[in-house]
C-alpha cells in the first residue's frame, strides 16, 4: 500500500488500493488526477513538491473553513502529507457539469452567504499561497494597511527583485487610504483566488469553488477578481448584489483589488502583465 492509499484509508476507515489514476488539465501550479480504488471509490489527488507541503495544509484549512460556513460547497478534505520526495492532498472527487443560469445565481447567492461569515481580525494567521507565490497573512485590525503592505507592497518588493520598479508605485502606497475614506470593510471569509477556472458546478447544477487562497479580508477582492478573466454571470452578479449589496465605491477599488493580481501575474509570467499593471497605477493615481 502507497503512503497516499494509507492515508486515505486512515481518515475514512476503509481500505483504500488505489487502482488507476487519470492525469487532469486545468490546473496551473500542481499535478491533478483523478483516483480510482479497487472498489471504485474515486478521488481527487493534487502532488507537487515537497516544500509545498504547507501550503497544501493551508488549503485544507482553508477548504475545511469555507465548507464550516454551508454557504457554498467546496470539497471536502480526505488528507494530505508527503510521500516520498512529493507532497499531496486528498480531496473529494466532484463530477463537473455543465454551467447555466441557475447554477450561475446560486454561486452569486451563496457567496454573499460566505462574505457574511466574518472574524474580528482581517488577516488569517496562516500564510498560504497566491499561485506558486507565497501570500502573507497576519493578523490585522487595519484593512488599508494590510493591503498595501501585505498585499501590494509585497508584490511590489517580489517585482523589484526581478529588477521591475512601477513607476508611481510608492505614491499608490502612501495615498491608500483615500480609497477608503467612505467606505469600511468588514473581514469577511474570501476564497482569494477566485477566478473562473476556480469555480463550477456538479452535475445537479449546484456551484463548488476550490482551490482557495483563503483569508479574512475585504469582500470586494473576491468580486474584483472574478471580473479579471470572466466566467461569472450577469445572474451570478445579480444575485450577490440581491444577497449582500456592494458600496457605490466598487468601481475604482475594483482597479485596486486587481492590481495586485496583475501584479502577482507578472512576478510569475512576466509578459504583458507588466503594462496593465502600469495603467491600472496611472488610472489609481488619477482617481486617488
Ligand atoms: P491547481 O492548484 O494546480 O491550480 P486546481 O485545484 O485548480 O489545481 O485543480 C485543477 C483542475 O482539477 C481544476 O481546474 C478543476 O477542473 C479540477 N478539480 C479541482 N478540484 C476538483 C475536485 N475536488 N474534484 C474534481 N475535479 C476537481
Amino acid at each position: 500500500m502507497s503512503e497516499i492509499d494509507r492515508a486515505i484509508s486512515h481518515s475514512t476507515g476503509r481500505p483504500f488500493h488505489n487502482r488507476s489514476s487519470t492525469s487532469l488539465g486545468g490546473g496551473c501550479i500542481n499535478q491533478a488526477s483523478r483516483i480510482t480504488g479497487e472498489d471504485g471509490r474515486e478521488y481527487f489527488l493534487k502532488q507537487n513538491h515537497a516544500s509545498f507541503l504547507a501550503f497544501f495544509e493551508a488549503e485544507a484549512r482553508a477548504l475545511t473553513e469555507i465548507r464550516d460556513t454551508q454557504s457554498v460547497r467546496a470539497p471536502e478534505v480526505i488528507a494530505y502529507g508527503q510521500a516520498q520526495d512529493k507532497a499531496f492532498l486528498v480531496l473529494e472527487f466532484i463530477e463537473e457539469g455543465s454551467s447555466s443560469s441557475k447554477s450561475q445565481e446560486k454561486m452569486g447567492a451563496q457567496l454573499a452567504k460566505m462574505h457574511q461569515v466574518e472574524q474580528p481580525h482581517f488577516g488569517w494567521g496562516v500564510d498560504n499561497c497566491i499561485g506558486a507565490t507565497p501570500q502573507p497573512n497576519p493578523k490585522h485590525d487595519h484593512w488599508p494597511e494590510f493591503y498595501r503592505d501585505h498585499r501590494l507592497g509585497h508584490q511590489f518588493r517580489l517585482a523589484e527583485k526581478k529588477g521591475r520598479k512601477f513607476q508611481g508605485s510608492e505614491d499608490l502606497l502612501a495615498c491608500i487610504s483615500s480609497f477608503f475614506s467612505n467606505y469600511t470593510p468588514r473581514p469577511s471569509l474570501l476564497h482569494g483566488d477566485l477566478w473562473g477556472g476556480n469555480a463550477s458546478q456538479d452535475k445537479n447544477g449546484e456551484p463548488f469553488i476550490f482551490d482557495p487562497a483563503s483569508y479574512y479580508g475585504d469582500r470586494e477582492a473576491d468580486l474584483a477578481f472574478t471580473y479579471m478573466f470572466g466566467g461569472f454571470s450577469h445572474a451570478f452578479y445579480h444575485a450577490y448584489e440581491r444577497e449582500y449589496p456592494l458600496d457605490r465605491g466598487f468601481g475604482v477599488r475594483k482597479v485596486l483589488y486587481n492590481l495586485y493580481h496583475e501584479l502577482n501575474h507578472f512576478n510569475l509570467f512576466g509578459g504583458g502583465y507588466a503594462s496593465s499593471a502600469q495603467s491600472s497605477i496611472d488610472q489609481l493615481l488619477q482617481a486617488a
